[in-house]
């Protein structure tokens, strides 16, 4: 008998059975009240759970729509902007603001390391931007930013946008949209949120709203703030048609976030990672992101000497395990693991477990049971702890 398939890569990552439950009932009409009141009710759960003052966008689409959503909202043809890349998804904010006609300049790291905050303050004190981009978790890496301290530092420039990449840390790392001085926050359902693709997510501060109105009319059209807010305020109204069973996976998504908590889930997060990331390191993988700046959503992760990456990962599927490889000029060297959303001990247990079977498959030296052990302790110390 084949086993059920971990859905381990950074995303879709496994959705619950209630989440799924949500995406099998019957669909309704977006103007029925009950549906009205739903979509009014998540709207208003992650304004206050985000801590956001501004507005909040919940549109059908991927995270790249809402980069592009972010950025089309708040720059014209012409404009600078800093693009701070981390990784691969940094990277596409070149492309997605050149295609805008933006002059962009980039400060990008070396992978698995994360460009300084004072460097990103340098350049901000000798040009004008009107936007700066930062990925919170570029998932090609797996090295997060100090979203909350560029935030800070972004006080002393007031005019420039400041626009975070949410797709693989919103829900499992903390952000706090007025707090944090970010003018735009983004994400998708389908990673930390644990809902399957589909919905787009974009906050929007005071600040952000005001300059897209300043700006006219744009050239986007289905991502246009001023098209959706009407909705917002009042999903009763129609612009275009919302994705009515997906709207009510991510509400389930976010009761789910209300019943654990949002600072518990952003502890439970810290510490599945780091359990993970030693029982890994046990077992004889490097982690490329430096222990500084390390995600807690996933891990891309180094082979040992000797595994061959395509059939390390072909046993992994064998085994009934998904995992994505590695980007760039870590293709063939590396894998990445997704640890976040909805995920438990038990999913975790069955990861290391199975990652321990694929080594011995594949012929690399590992005592059976290693990992676990080092997991399941860092678990429970983690629970003495509180
Ligand atoms: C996955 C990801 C994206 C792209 O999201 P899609 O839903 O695939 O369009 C963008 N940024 C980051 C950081 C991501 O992890």
């Amino acid at each position: 008998m084949k086993n059920k398939k971990l859905l381990m890569i950074p995303g879709p990552t496994p959705v619950v059975r209630r989440i799924q439950d949500q995406m099998a009932r019957e669909t309704i009409a977006f103007g029925d009240p009950a549906f009205v009141q739903d979509y009014k009710d998540l709207i208003s759960d992650l304004k206050t759970l985000w801590r956001a003052s501004g507005e909040v966008f919940v549109v059908a689409g991927t995270g790249t729509m809402a980069m592009e959503m972010a950025v089309a909202n708040t720059t014209k043809a012409g404009d600078r902007v800093l693009v701070v890349s981390h990784g691969y998804f940094g990277d596409r904010f070149v492309e997605l603001c050149q295609r805008k006609g933006l002059q962009v300049d980039v400060l990008a790291s070396e992978w698995g390391t994360i460009v300084p905050v004072a460097e990103i303050e340098k350049q901000l004190s000798e040009n004008t931007y009107q936007a700066v981009t930062v990925s919170h978790v570029d998932t090609s890496t797996g090295v997060s930013a100090p979203v909350a301290e560029i935030g800070e530092m972004m006080k002393q420039y007031p005019d420039t946008m400041y626009i975070v990449d949410g797709v693989c840390a919103t829900g499992a790392a903390p952000e706090y949209v007025d707090d944090m001085n970010i003018d735009l926050l983004l994400t998708g359902s389908q990673k930390a949120f644990g809902v399957a693709p589909g919905i787009a997510v974009v906050w929007a501060s005071e600040k952000a709203v005001a300059k897209r109105k300043s700006l006219g009319t744009i050239p986007e059209y289905y991502i246009d703030f001023e098209k959706w807010l009407p909705v917002m305020h009042d999903p009763a109204k129609y612009f275009a048609t919302p994705a009515v069973n997906m709207v009510w996976a991510v509400k389930e998504a976010v009761e789910m976030m209300k019943e654990e908590g949002l600072e518990k889930r952003y502890a439970r997060h810290e510490k599945m990672a780091s359990a993970m990331q030693q029982a890994l390191e046990g077992l004889g993988f490097t982690l490329l992101a430096e222990k500084s700046c390390r995600a807690v959503t996933l891990s891309n992760l180094i082979y040992p000497e000797g595994i061959d990456d395509a059939e390390f990962r072909k046993v992994l599927a064998e085994e009934g395990m998904m995992v994505a490889g590695g980007l760039g000029a870590y293709a063939g060297k590396m894998f990445r693991l997704g640890h976040m959303g909805n995920i438990d001990t038990h999913d975790m247990v069955s990861v290391i477990s199975v990652i321990e079977r694929a080594l011995h498959r594949v012929g690399y030296p590992v005592d059976l049971g290693k990992g676990v052990g080092i997991l399941t302790a860092a678990l429970l110390k983690g629970d003495q702890n509180g």
